[in-house]
């Protein structure tokens, strides 16, 4: 099982169809950097060797490039989620938020693979979405044109709903166009408040999933050596999440209410805290490991 941590609560964006639970959590929650790094020097010690860093966007903690500078340090192999804005500019988030613009040679030297989201090859495709920013196609270009100059790995995550599905053939050219080193595409999955809510404007079939891949491999010639699609019963199990409140813990859409459009989170599915230093051994039992 991979290991994903939230590492912050805001975002550059404010998705319509928004998977991240982290958006659930009471507002103002993060882990202290000092107990996330003790933690994840246990981990590192019991083999685990890749992490994610998710959110709410990453780029928004404002302490960013010291903790992956301390994560690298313990030698972790770090992929990292982010929009990306903050590499190419200041962004204002709301009213009272200014996230200042990050070093991107830095971001390149210090993740791994860097996953930029791109789900539409215009804006309105895009924007049915991802939302908020006003061009924001032409932005995760210039982030793209900005993490190659430094060489960094990027990953193009796009997620494959209702929206844009027509878009697959112009979506998989505009892709082939970039220097990257990845694709995923996931299937949408009715995951998080906002990925509930809107489910019937966002889900696809299996058939439709299916047929997108087709489009994409038939523009890719069928050579899958970056691509990677990611159905959703593949993903059952396959990851556990740590959230801003340290809660150790595995999505699943059968927690999803229906009704309250959010996660049950209590006991039965927590399986514990890393603020708790004896739930440690029990969070990382869970997890993939690799000595080398
Ligand atoms: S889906 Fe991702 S990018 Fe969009 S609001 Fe949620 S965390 Fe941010």
């Amino acid at each position: 099982m991979h290991l994903n941590i939230f590492v912050s609560q805001s975002c550059f964006l404010h998705c319509k169809g928004c998977y991240s639970f982290s958006r659930e959590e009471e507002k103002g929650q993060k882990i202290p950097t000092n107990i996330l790094i003790d933690f994840l020097q246990f981990v590192y010690d019991e083999g685990v060797r890749k992490i994610t860093l998710c959110g709410g966007d990453p780029l928004t903690r404002c302490d960013i490039i010291a903790l992956l500078e301390k994560m690298k340090e313990i030698g972790f192999c770090i992929s990292m989620d982010t929009v990306g804005s903050a590499i190419i500019k200041d962004v204002a988030i709301g009213k009272h938020l200014i996230v200042k613009q990050v070093n991107a040679e830095k971001i390149a030297k210090l993740v791994d693979m860097i996953g930029i989201p791109i789900d539409g090859s215009t804006n309105e495709i895009f924007k049915r979405f991802r939302q908020t920013r006003a061009d924001l196609i032409n932005e995760q270009l210039a982030i793209c044109q900005e993490l190659n100059k430094y060489g960094a790995n990027i990953c193009i995550n796009t997620v494959a709903h209702k929206g844009n599905l027509e878009n697959a053939y112009e979506l998989a050219k505009l892709v082939k166009s970039l220097v990257v080193s990845e694709w995923q595409i996931f299937q949408y999955e009715p995951l998080g408040k906002f990925g509930l809510m809107n489910k019937d404007i966002f889900e696809i079939t299996d058939k439709q999933f299916s047929d997108f891949q087709s489009t994409v491999l038939e523009v890719f010639d069928n050579d899958i050596s970056k691509l990677q699609f990611k159905a959703s019963h593949n993903r059952k199990n396959a990851y556990m999440l740590i959230d801003n409140s340290g809660n150790a813990w595995i999505p699943s859409s059968e927690n999803m209410s229906t009704s309250k459009f959010s996660y049950i989170l209590n006991d039965n599915v927590i399986i514990g805290n890393i603020t708790n230093i004896d739930d440690w051994h029990k969070i990382c039992s869970y997890l993939d490991r690799k000595f080398i």
